[in-house]
């Protein structure tokens, strides 16, 4: 099997661990479904980016954001927040999220920057009084409005546009944000005329330039390309008087989801781009990666509840569902299916092919097709790949409680949510009165 390895993640034996614990025990002790995700591995992802920044001179002064939305549990946002993370939010509630989550660390609200094409009032006021570190406005009505909140409030609101450099990024088009066709950022030729506009508009103060071309990108050709173009336009920008301080070169860069995936090592990807900007003004260089940062340092463990043999398919039900985990049915993605404990089973050849599908009444219900899998009734699976819009994207259709999630700390685990109840999941709802009977 051509699956992906990670240190975090490895079977001693034939038990497949995360990090020091074995991921059986953590089912035993707290069910399934169940995120697990591991410390050390986001970390060491963070770490690597942090190191990059360090040793180049272009990046003397950087910012990593986090895009909270690739998984936004309070406990990783605090981990993050610990190690002096930025973030990059998308609503509001995001916002809320990483300031309850970094209470008592100082400094993080004025390292938050904030996208998003549908920003409303209400969550520019909370930022705005917040004291976030940039609005990454996305149009031009955007920029009226903020400007008009930002002097409501007696405030001046620092910006960048998101500027759109028509690059293809050559990955799913769900996913794909950069081109001309796509709803988010400026069209490049724009952005010249919408500085000059925000330049001028007495409550903002242009800070920046910002852009983010796609999620899951393989291949560092496009940020290059992306980059390029956004230095003509800063030069043009600082050639018509408006200076900018910081460049915001987005997200996207990749995980290997299976063996075959062979996307930049962190430093392969940050470090041709910072070398563009060599003997140019210093700017502050920030970074937003989501996925790059949580992806493969989470799994979403499951157990086998059934199985189906079939004439045309072999199905494997499980007690995950794309409720849990959506990707397999939004994308088509591919995430690596590993058996928590490799048994005489699994080596006797060739092993039979299953669907692994959830319980849920839907067609598109599956987790992997086709996977060579000896498998029993009771068998714990580990679904690799999952810490990235796993649990983020969760809901609770078919009136499923989310999974818990735990984090593994060496031979520590740590339960940081706690499985919903199925009160929980209608404790909102309320019924009308009675009709009235004629
Ligand atoms: C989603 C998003 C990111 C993160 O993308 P990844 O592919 O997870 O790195 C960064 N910036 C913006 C504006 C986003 O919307």
């Amino acid at each position: 099997m051509n699956t992906v390895a990670s240190p975090h993640f490895a079977y001693r034996q034939d038990t497949l661990y995360a990090e020091n614990v074995p991921l059986a025990q953590i089912a035993a002790r707290f069910g399934t479904p169940l995120y697990v995700y591991s410390r050390a591995a986001l970390t060491a992802q963070w770490q690597a980016f942090q190191q990059t920044l360090a040793q180049h001179p272009a990046s003397a002064d950087a910012l990593i954001c986090y895009a909270v939305k690739a998984n936004s549990s309070l406990a990783i946002l605090n981990l993050f927040a610990r190690l002096g993370a930025g973030f990059d939010i998308v609503s509001g509630g995001e916002l809320q999220r990483v300031l309850a989550a970094s209470a008592g660390i100082a400094g993080v609200a004025g390292r938050v920057v904030f996208s998003g094409v549908g920003k409303t009032e209400a969550e520019m006021e909370l930022a705005l009084n917040a004291g976030i570190l940039c609005f990454n406005v996305e149009s031009a009505a955007e920029l009226d409005r903020l400007n008009a909140v930002a002097g409501r409030l007696g405030k001046t609101a620092p910006v960048s546009l998101r500027v759109n450099p028509d690059v293809d990024p050559q990955t799913h088009p769900y996913i794909s944000t950069g081109l001309k066709t796509a709803k988010f950022g400026i069209p490049i030729a724009e952005a010249p005329r919408l500085y000059e506009r925000a330049a001028a508009l007495p409550h903002l103060a242009v800070e920046g330039i910002d852009c983010h071309i796609g999620s899951q990108i393989l291949s560092v050709a496009p940020f290059a390309e992306a980059l390029e173009r956004l230095l003509a336009l800063l030069d043009l920008l600082e050639k018509r008087n408006i200076p900018i301080r910081h460049l915001d070169l987005g997200g996207g860069l990749g995980i290997p989801y299976q063996g075959t995936d062979a996307p930049p090592e962190i430093d392969a990807y940050l470090t041709p781009l910072l070398d563009q900007l060599t003997g140019r003004k210093k700017l502050k260089i920030m970074v937003e990666p989501g996925r790059r940062l949580v992806g493969n340092a989470g799994v979403l463990l499951t157990k086998v509840e059934y199985l189906k043999p079939g004439e045309e398919k072999n199905f494997a039900i499980i007690d995950a569902a794309m409720n849990d985990l959506m990707r397999p049915a939004l994308y088509q993605a591919w995430h690596d299916i590993l058996p928590v404990q490799r048994s005489q089973r699994q080596s006797d050849a060739p092993a039979p092919i299953f669907d692994v599908v959830g319980p849920v009444c839907e067609s598109g219900d599956f987790l992997g097709l086709s996977r060579p899998l000896a498998l029993a009734a009771g068998d714990l699976l580990a679904v690799m790949s999952a810490g990235a819009y796993g649990m983020s994207m969760s809901s609770n259709y078919n009136s499923r409680p989310r999974a818990a999630e735990i984090l593994v700390d060496g031979d520590k685990t740590h339960l940081i949510r706690r499985r919903e109840n199925i009160a929980e999941l209608y404790a909102l709802e309320s019924l009308p009165p009675a009709p009235e009977t004629a």
